[in-house]
């Protein structure tokens, strides 16, 4: 159906109908100029932003519209739970071509709320416009933290254990699949879908996130892997003056990422070190709580494996592999917009 027919508000109305929990937590909600809403006492406000364009973030024959939908927000969550949040309020900012119909708009509606209901995010506002060429979409997410205990990038010591939770590169093999279709790839149609799913539809660690703030353990660092593990963690060394040292036996990888690299004659650890849109939580603890954390999250929902301790030397960024050879990885890169 042609989005004319029903016009910007007919579709702010379809795109805010699906708000999926019953008890609206907002005083004033969409329809007016600005949301209204309490904080909740005691807890501190953290705001989150992203934005996907078309043909630079996604391309529509790779991503379904319920997948882009759901993405659209899983991203912003992933951010919130890097900081030990919890979310709560969604914006939703969309720049709609003429190739966008209500059917697509709905379908992305669904993905976006079906994933907003799972972590009780409420959608809350946003802006409609149309758009010349590409699909712009804008979320901006609120969430609240305990105003005494957060995490940041800021924090960690020399000494301190690295974890991740998950596997690492999935989704970067997932998009290269999604993006040569002409190659002759040998994958099985389960380790296919798997890694797909990871680029198309992420899970972001919200819970794991609300279980690190509750439980009894210290966390001195926390980022979410966006760009890459070498990128991210890079991140967290800048932010504390360190440097860092990864065991390569120990990068969490998925079966599927194995096989298809084996059997494709593909080198797995470009994807571990350097593949984009994982979406797990990277976190630092003192090496003294390392085994703790381990136990802790033995039967978690998603794995944490330790992956190797910060060091003291600023910026150096190493990986121990086999036969304890120690080899410089300063120069692997993750995702970068203007390089
Ligand atoms: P204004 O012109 O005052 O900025 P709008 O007409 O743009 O208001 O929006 C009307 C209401 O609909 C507001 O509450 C706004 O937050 C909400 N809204 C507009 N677009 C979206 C959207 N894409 N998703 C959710 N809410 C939206
Ligand atoms: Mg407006």
């Amino acid at each position: 159906m042609d989005l004319k027919r029903i016009g910007e508000f007919g579709l702010i109305d379809r795109l805010t109908k699906r708000n999926g929990f019953p008890n609206s937590k907002l005083d004033i909600g969409i329809g007016d100029d600005c949301a209204v809403f309490k904080p909740s006492p005691g807890k501190r406000q953290v705001v989150t932003t992203d934005a996907l364009i078309e043909h630079i973030h996604f391309n529509l024959s790779t991503i379904t519209p319920y997948q882009l939908g759901w993405k659209s927000l899983a991203v912003n969550l992933s951010d919130i739970a890097a900081m030990g949040g919890v979310p709560r309020f969604a914006f939703l900012s969309l720049g709609i071509p003429t190739h966008c119909d209500v059917t697509f708009l709905d379908s992305f509606s669904k993905g976006f709320h079906d994933l907003a209901g799972k972590y009780e995010v409420e959608l809350a506002g946003g802006d409609t416009t149309r758009s010349l060429n590409d699909l712009f979409i804008n979320v901006t997410l609120i969430g609240e933290v305990s105003s005494k205990k957060f995490f940041c990038r800021k924090g960690a010591q020399e000494d301190d254990a690295l974890f991740v939770s998950g596997d690492l590169g999935d989704s970067a093999l997932g998009l290269e699949l999604l993006q040569t279709p002409g190659k002759s790839w040998i994958a099985s149609k389960t380790a296919r879908a798997q890694l797909i799913r990871k680029h198309t539809q992420p899970e972001p660690r919200v819970n794991l996130a609300r279980e690190l703030v509750s439980c009894n353990v210290k966390i001195t660092s926390m980022i979410d892997i966006s760009d890459g593990l070498a990128q991210d963690l890079g991140h967290i060394c800048k932010a504390n003056s360190l440097g860092a040292q990864l065991w390569e036996q120990e990068l969490p990888s998925s079966p599927a990422l194995r096989k298809v690299c084996r059997s494709n004659n593909l080198n797995p650890m470009s994807y571990i070190l350097g593949g984009g849109e994982d979406y797990e939580l990277l976190f630092t603890s003192p090496s003294k709580d390392a085994k703790k954390v381990l136990r802790h999250f033995q039967k978690a929902e998603v794995s944490v494996s330790q992956i190797g301790v910060m060091l003291a030397s600023p910026k150096k960024l190493t990986l121990v592999g086999e036969n304890d050879r120690e080899v410089n990885i300063n120069s692997i890169k993750g995702f970068d917009h203007f390089k």
